[in-house]
Order: structure tokens, then sequence, then C-alpha cells
């Protein structure tokens, strides 16, 4: 029998009408015949309740301890969702990410999978069960300490064992009704896209869109798992993510040159001023910066002024590492002998994302100038194969979305995307 893995987030199951209701779709899916694997987030807002609950006993919370917590949150809904299966009559049983088989290093709070021993799943299923899995979680190798993958990672643990399991698609339910040209919340008339190559959904998770979990689709490219991004509110069809080769030639004389619009406000920009422009200079700032574990985005490095023999080094990076980068590069000052560093957190990531772009010229002369005639001033560039990304003011975020969106004929006519729940926190 083939094997269908089912993702529901948090804002599918905030309540108990919730989870009856992912419990009658898991329930019209086993009719159809398939062996269904659930993969559950926890309820609503329960992760960030629990993170603030742990806030108000201490300032610093022990990784291993606040792991523990964090997972009983998909503890919950997963117990609730089997009950839910039962009561429909149908058999189900929940297991934590550890009896999964999850096996994870033991980086608290950001743990990386490192294999899948499905055994009990696949018992489960034999029985002719429902699995029901806790997302977001697992079990360190190493410490045996419950770990959890990284805030949003339900995702990742569905693609995970679908790859174990050689599901035949992996089937991600959220609060929209797939991966939209651009985030709905911003870009009213954006529209749903029937499919985007995995290549591209890489591209547009890593230039934050939200819609799916970056891990998640860097798993999928690597083990070929098919993901059908949709709503648990409504029986449409929504999105199919799958490599660009799989993707029938037929349409794709349908298939617009871009994508997407994706905007990131997590970013941060630090400027190095008066570098000496020698050799070595960059390696040794950003070995520092590697050594201190901060992931850098974009660099630009200026052309040196020939009076001075000095040039500046921009780059960015998430926001939340931006203190730790700053006091790192304050401790190489002497040894760099540059003047000084600059922090600008008030900057947002502008990307436009299409397979299209490789072969279409003047994309990037549009995309410019769409920016320009909205006003919008562009601080640093960067682009692979089939990405052009702008860093600009985070006030011009929204601006240079919505132009962007318009200059590429991606408005769709009619309002298409419908926000279904979540609180959006
Ligand atoms: N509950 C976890 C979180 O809120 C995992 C997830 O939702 O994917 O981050
Ligand atoms: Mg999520």
């Amino acid at each position: 029998m083939s094997i269908v893995v089912q993702k529901y987030g948090g804002s599918s199951v905030a309540d108990a009408d919730g989870i009856k209701r992912v419990a009658q779709r898991i329930v019209n899916t086993r009719k159809q015949g398939k062996d269904v694997v659930v993969v559950v987030s926890a309820m609503g807002d329960t992760t960030d309740d629990l993170r603030d609950l742990a806030q108000q006993v201490t300032p610093l919370p022990p990784p291993r301890e606040l792991d523990m917590l964090l997972t009983a949150g998909e503890r919950i809904s997963m117990a609730l969702l089997a009950m839910a299966v039962t009561q429909l009559g149908y058999e189900a049983q929940s297991f934590t990410g550890s009896q999964a088989g999850v096996i994870t290093d033991s980086v608290h709070g950001r743990a990386k999978i490192i294999d899948i021993t499905p055994g009990r799943i696949e018992g489960a299923l034999k029985t002719g069960a429902v699995a029901i899995v806790a997302g977001f979680q697992g079990v360190s190798q190493d410490t045996k300490d419950v770990t959890t993958l990284g805030r949003g990672a339900s995702d990742t643990t569905a693609v995970a064992l679908a790859a174990a399991l050689g599901a035949e698609v992996c089937e991600i339910y959220t609060d929209v009704a797939g991966v939209f040209s651009a985030d709905p919340r911003i870009v009213p008339a954006a529209r749903k896209l029937d499919r985007v190559s995995t290549e591209e959904m890489l591209e547009m998770a890593a230039s934050g869109a939200k819609v799916l979990h970056l891990r998640c689709v860097e798993y999928a490219r690597r083990y070929n798992v098919p993901i059908h991004v949709r709503t648990s509110f409504d029986y449409v069809e929504g999105t199919w993510i799958t490599p660009e080769s799989e993707q029938d030639g037929a349409s794709d004389v349908e298939q617009a040159i871009i994508s997407g619009v994706a905007h990131d406000r997590s970013q941060a920009k630090i400027t190095v001023v008066g570098v000496p422009d020698k050799v070595g200079e960059a390696a040794r700032i950003f070995e520092t910066l590697a050594n201190s574990e901060v992931n850098i985005d974009m660099v630009v490095q200026n052309v040196s002024a020939a009076s001075t023999g000095l040039t500046d080094i921009s780059f960015t990076l998430p926001r939340d590492d931006g203190q730790g980068a700053m006091s790192t590069l304050a401790r190489i000052q002497d040894e760099v002998g540059y003047d000084k560093l600059l922090y600008d957190d008030r900057v947002g990531k502008v990307s436009l994302i299409g397979a299209g772009m490789r072969s279409h010229p003047g994309i990037t002369a549009k995309f410019f100038t769409a920016l320009a005639s909205a006003g919008v001033n562009i601080e640093m560039i960067s682009t692979s194969e089939i990405r052009i990304s702008v860093i600009v003011a985070e006030q011009q975020v929204d601006t240079a979305v919505r132009a962007t969106h318009t200059a590429f004929d991606l408005d769709a006519t009619e309002v298409e995307a419908v926000v279904y729940g979540g609180t959006g926190r």
C-alpha cells in the first residue's frame, strides 16, 4: 500500500474543533486505501507560550530543559489527534520523535537529523493504524537527550519521515492554500502557484518565504520527495513542489519567467569601515565570524579609494546574530586595522525568484527599474542563477515587494489568497 505523510501545522490543530476537522481529513485519506503517517505541530501558539513561561522562571533556561519543555507541545496535539481519529472508528497511535526513530545530533534548540529509524511507525502501519508523530523533535544519538530541530521544523520532520518511509508524497497542511507569488498579507493580489521547482522553493525559503522551513526543502531535494503544500481548511489543490526535471514539458510553455517575490525582515547589516586593502584582510574578518558561528548572507566590498588604500566591507546576517558579530569584530580591530563598525538593523531583503530568468536577459534591469519608479533605494545586491536579491530600508520592504510583483505581471485579477488561521505570532 502506498504511504502518504501529512503534516498539520499549529493553526490547523489550534483547538478541539480543529483537531476533529484534521482527524476527519486523515480518515478520508485512509478511506482511499492509503497508509497514513501524520506529523503534527503544537496547538496554536503553544510553543511560544511555553517559551514565555520558561522566561518567567529564568532569563537563561538550560537548553536541555528548554527542549524537554518545548517538546511537550507536540505531545499534547499528537495524543489528542490520535484520540480524535479513534473516535471516528479508525485505529491510531501517537509517537514522540524519539519513539518514531528521529535520531539527531546533540545541539539543543537546533539539532540536525542524522538518521531515521522508523521501525515502530512501520509496525503501526502494518496493524492498519494511522501513525501520528510529534514534529520538531528527536533524540540525540550521543546523549540520548530529547532535542528540538529549530522553530518551524515540523515540516522537516515530515519530509525526513516521508523520505525514510518511501512515501509517495509529503502533504504539508498550513493556514494558506499553497505557495503564493508573494506574501498575501502584503500583496493581496498574490497568486497561488500550481507548481514550483524544488530549486525555486529552496531560493524562496532561503529568501524569507515562511511557508516552508528551509531545511525541509533541502531534504526534499536531496531525497527527491514530492511536496504538496495545501490548506487543511479547504479541499482545493495547493502547490506541488517537485524537481524541475520532473515537471512535465507541456505546461512549461505557460511557466512564468518569474515565480515570485520573497521578503525577509530578519536581517541586519554591518559595515566594516576603512579596511586596509591588502591580501588576507577579508579572510581574517570572515574567519573570525565563522568561528563564532555567525552565518553571513550578502557581502559587498567597495573598490578602495586610491588615495587612502582603504576599503569598506558590508555584509548582512541574521539580526539575532548582530550584537554577537559586533563584539567579535571589535575584538580584532587592532589586528585588522579597520577604522570603525557601523550597524544597521532597519533593513530588509527583497528577492525575485524564477527558474526562467536563466534564459531571459533584462530581468535585473526590469527589477531595478521597478524599484526606482517606486522610489526605493538599493543598498546591496546579490544574485544566483535563479534569484536576484536586494537590501533596502526596512520601511520600504512592502512598497518594494508590491512594485516588483506588479512590474512582473504577477498580480492576479481576483483575490485568490485566503489566510485561514494563525495569529502570525
Ligand atoms: N511547534 C514548533 C514551532 O512552533 C514546530 C513547528 O511548528 O513546526 O516552532
Ligand atoms: Mg510551522
